[in-house]
């Protein structure tokens, strides 16, 4: 299990405890600008990611100082880790309400409204804080080309979603707002702030998913639809024997390979039993 299950899990991955999404956690005032400052300006995401490239291009000393501190920073402010779409399902099992609502990245990176992320309370929509405070952010975050606002949506609908997004291979990401207070789970790409820092930048912000992918040789007939839809480039096709093989170091767990593949020759696994995944976050 990753750092943040052992620190925040209680004994389990740490976002299937239901405490990391309780309500009160809002009422710490730093947590609530936070949230704020987050919504109110989707520039300053930009300008950070434009800042990664200057610090890629210091000496190697010097990154070696900055990184584990940026790091570390996002940690305790806002994180998050990659996650199958079962365990969206389980935590849409114990939560009360899920809203929809347009993502920041995609405004700052496309300058469009995406309605690819989702808010998450223990209680109903209407008394969430987290709505409350988003909504108080005001128009210039909430009224983007289709003019809806959040919308409170029936979870059933919204796995629904989950699962379209991964047909275009959208992973699902689970993010903090001040650690361990969890906001909502986004369907993240290379237009999302985080991916395009963890691996376009080479400033991991963004945890492996607790899982490992594995093909299944004999299933595999070497279609090579899996190797397109991965995201992270962990899938190797073998010329030799004509079936591809998925490298455990880069695999980030997202599960989106399965859906691709007419065989069903791609499970998880648990990435603490496979020894070449384990330590790898
Ligand atoms: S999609 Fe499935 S059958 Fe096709 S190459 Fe990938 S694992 Fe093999
Ligand atoms: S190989 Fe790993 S990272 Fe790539 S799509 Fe499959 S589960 Fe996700």
């Amino acid at each position: 299990m990753c750092q943040f299950c052992h620190q925040h899990g209680e004994g389990e991955k740490w976002y299937f405890n239901a405490e990391n999404y309780a309500e009160d956690l809002l009422s710490d005032l730093r947590r609530s600008k936070y949230i704020e400052h987050f919504f109110k300006d989707p520039q300053r995401l930009k300008d950070r990611i434009n800042m990664l490239d200057t610090l890629n291009r210091m000496p190697g000393f010097v990154q070696a100082v900055i990184k584990p501190a940026i790091i570390g920073r996002m940690k305790k402010m806002h994180h998050g880790q990659v996650l199958p779409i079962e365990d969206v399902e389980e935590i849409f099992g114990f939560v009360n309400s899920v809203v929809r609502l347009p993502c920041v990245c995609r405004q700052a990176s496309l300058g469009t409204e995406e309605r690819y992320c989702y808010g998450l309370s223990m209680v109903p929509a209407e008394q969430s804080k987290l709505k409350g405070i988003v909504e108080a952010v005001g128009a210039d975050y909430l009224t983007g080309p289709d003019m809806k606002g959040l919308e409170t949506v029936p979870k059933k609908e919204a796995l629904e979603h989950f699962k379209e997004l991964e047909k275009k291979s959208l992973i699902h990401t689970v993010w903090t707002f001040v650690t361990p207070f969890i906001g909502g789970i986004c369907n993240c790409d290379h237009d999302c702030m985080a991916f395009k820092a963890t691996v376009m930048k080479s400033l991991p912000v963004m945890f492996r998913a607790e899982y490992v992918a594995k093909v299944e040789p004999e299933l595999c007939i070497g279609c090579r639809n899996c190797i397109s839809a991965c995201q992270f480039g962990a899938i190797n096709y073998s010329l030799a024997r004509s079936k591809v093989a998925i490298e455990p170091r880069f695999c980030y767990g997202c599960g989106v390979c399965r859906v691709h593949c007419r065989k069903k020759a791609i499970n998880l696994e648990e990435r603490y039993k496979v020894p070449a995944a384990a330590g790898v976050w």
